[in-house]
Formats: structure tokens, C-alpha cells, sequence
């Protein structure tokens, strides 16, 4: 229930046909959507997700060797793709920290995957939250990847005349915001937070010895979300139709 007037954030149970999710490094849509696509897949969605970067510099160990780091992510990410029955999962290894927006050679990647993957649904980051509170800045390359995503969704996959030679234009129905600071809809993941849960214990490298904190500071804030919604766990989204 919102803190401010009592207004419920509306719970949205459509199943979409065919999901596209895309994110910047490897554990990001596990920690931005994994209860939601894992609820997805169980309804019958083809799900895939592409990740945009290596991970390469996902570590505070300046000992540990990138390329040995890159190797382990991309081991991680299989084993959480198997945990969350993703259909297919694309790799592009870009470097940590390179995403820029107006970057041609970006644009054309993500309207490249949007026309052949034809989803009608898309995950991506709020490529306008920038602050969480006085505790976290969000990563540049998470508002890049979601301002090249809204881009692409709103007009370069979607007319003919840009990138013409990417293949047939493709128009998304609706796109999913994570993580945005202005959420207006929820997704009930009660029957899959354990799953979203083992999913990102697979990112090993990422955690350490933290495995008890992933798990209650992940289900915390699915509580959290889900008393926004009416449900026991949730995951919130800021949510656009087109057309
Ligand atoms: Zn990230």
C-alpha cells in the first residue's frame, strides 16, 4: 500500500507470448526480474534474456585475473539460466563500464536482437533512476542499457526507415521498467521467489560467503513490494504500452 494515499499498486497477471529481457551484467535481470520471468516461463512464455557486458569488472579483488572472472560469470550464468528455465541467453561481452548512450554500435546491437527475437514483452532497466535513497547510484551502464532499450522499442525497431539494413521492423506491445522509482505495477512472485533466490546463489562470484544475506535481504524486499500489491512477494515494475 503506497505510504502516501493508500492507492494499491494494480497487480498485473497477463502472460506474455514471447519475452525479451535485457540487462547490462550477468546478474542483473536475476536480481531486477527473476521471480517475474521464472512466474512467466511456468504460465508458458518463451523467455529469453541478453546481457550486454562480460562482468569483467564485477569484483573488489584486484588479484583476481578478468579473464578467469569472465569465465566463472559466464559458468554462473548458464547454471541460473538452467535454475530459471530461460529459453536462450545472449552474450555480447562488452567491457564493464563501456555502455554510452549514443553509441551507433550499441544501437545497432540492441535493434538487431529486437528484430530477430520479435518479442512482444520487454524487461529492461528505468533508464531514469539514477539515486536509490542516500545508499546506492545506479550504475551507468543499467541507464544506458534502458535508455537504449526504450529507444529502440519507442522507434528504431520498430520504423522501417532506421537501420533498414537490420532486418524486417519489429513493434514491442509493452516494455517492464525495473528497478524505477516510479513503479505502477506489480507482479506476483510468491510461487517463484525461491527459484529467483537459487538463481542468484548460482553468482557465486558475486557473493562470497553472503548466501544468508541474498537470502533474506531478497525476500525483505519482495515483501516489501508485495504489501505495495495485495500479495505475499512481488516484484515492481513501471510498465508502457505502445501503440
Ligand atoms: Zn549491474
Amino acid at each position: 500500500m503506497s505510504k502516501y494515499c493508500g492507492i494499491m499498486i494494480p497487480i498485473d497477471d497477463d502472460v506474455p507470448r514471447r519475452v525479451l529481457a535485457i540487462y547490462a551484467h550477468p546478474d542483473d535481470c536475476e536480481v531486477a526480474c527473476g521471480g517475474t520471468i521464472a512466474s512467466w516461463k511456468r504460465q508458458g512464455a518463451h523467455v529469453e534474456v541478453a546481457v550486454l557486458t562480460s562482468g569483467d569488472k564485477g569484483t573488489s579483488d584486484d588479484q583476481l585475473d578478468s579473464r578467469s572472472l569472465v569465465q566463472h560469470r559466464k559458468a554462473e550464468m548458464e547454471r541460473s539460466s538452467e535454475i530459471l528455465c530461460i529459453n536462450y541467453r545472449h552474450f555480447f561481452d562488452l567491457p564493464d563500464g563501456s555502455l554510452s548512450a549514443g553509441d551507433v554500435e550499441l544501437e545497432t546491437l540492441v535493434v538487431s536482437l529486437l528484430r530477430r527475437v520479435r518479442p512482444d514483452t520487454v524487461v529492461c532497466p528505468d533508464p531514469s533512476a539514477l539515486f536509490f535513497g542516500q545508499r546506492y547510484i545506479n550504475h551507468r551502464d543499467h541507464r544506458v542499457v534502458g535508455e537504449l532499450v526504450v529507444d529502440a522499442c519507442s522507434f528504431g525497431a520498430c520504423l522501417p526507415k532506421y537501420f533498414p539494413e537490420l532486418g524486417v521492423a519489429h513493434q514491442v506491445d509493452t516494455l517492464f521498467l525495473s528497478a524505477s522509482l516510479d513503479p505502477d505495477t506489480g507482479i506476483d512472485i510468491s510461487d517463484t521467489l525461491d527459484q529467483k533466490i537459487e538463481a542468484l546463489k548460482a553468482h557465486k562470484s558475486q557473493l562470497g560467503n553472503s548466501f544468508e544475506w541474498v537470502q533474506e535481504s531478497v525476500e525483505a524486499r519482495a515483501r516489501h513490494a508485495g504489501t505495495q500489491v495485495g500479495v505475499k512477494y512481488a516484484e515492481l515494475f513501471r510498465k508502457f504500452y505502445f501503440g
